[in-house]
């Protein structure tokens, strides 16, 4: 179970229509106890992909085929986490997970996510259908390199 409140969740959501037709993405911090995510903090960041981002990735194909760029693919500057590692654990939280959008694709995980994905991190992903929101739902990579569905539950 992943806690969000109404706000972050209109955060996500206004991140992901502003950038729209590219793929947003950001940084979930909070806490965790077990099963239970909390999120304290959004942060939004920079999609900061380019063609040379995860060169050492094998070559996945995009899910319909369209060339690879920011509408299909994400990339958080590996900088910028490390910098935001060291101020949660400054504030005592977590980089739980994080976030991105789907421009005019389901909300489930890529074989591209999947790839990049690291464990016990929380990946919530949002749908837009021409520029609108459709759906939010979160991911949870399993130890067998699956995702499982992980609830998201609204708080005050
Ligand atoms: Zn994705």
């Amino acid at each position: 179970m992943i806690y969000l409140s109404h706000q972050q969740l209109q955060q996500i959501q206004g991140h992901a229509e502003m950038t729209y037709p590219e793929e947003c993405c950001g940084l979930l911090l909070g806490t965790l106890e077990r099963d239970n995510k909390w999120v304290i903090e959004v942060r939004e960041t920079e999609n900061s992909w380019t063609s040379e981002s995860n060169q050492n990735l094998p070559d996945l194909p995009s899910s319909n085929q369209q060339p690879l760029s920011k509408k299909n693919r994400f990339s958080i500057d590996p900088y910028i986490l490390l910098q935001v590692q060291k101020e949660v654990r400054d504030r005592c939280l977590n980089i739980i997970g994080i976030y991105h959008s789907h421009p005019d694709h389901p909300a489930i995980p890529s074989p591209f996510d999947r790839e990049i994905a690291w464990l016990y991190y929380s990946y919530i992903i949002i749908s837009l259908r021409q520029g609108e929101f459709t759906e939010i739902r979160s991911w949870k990579l399993e130890e067998n390199n699956h995702f499982q569905e992980e609830i998201i539950k609204t708080v005050a």
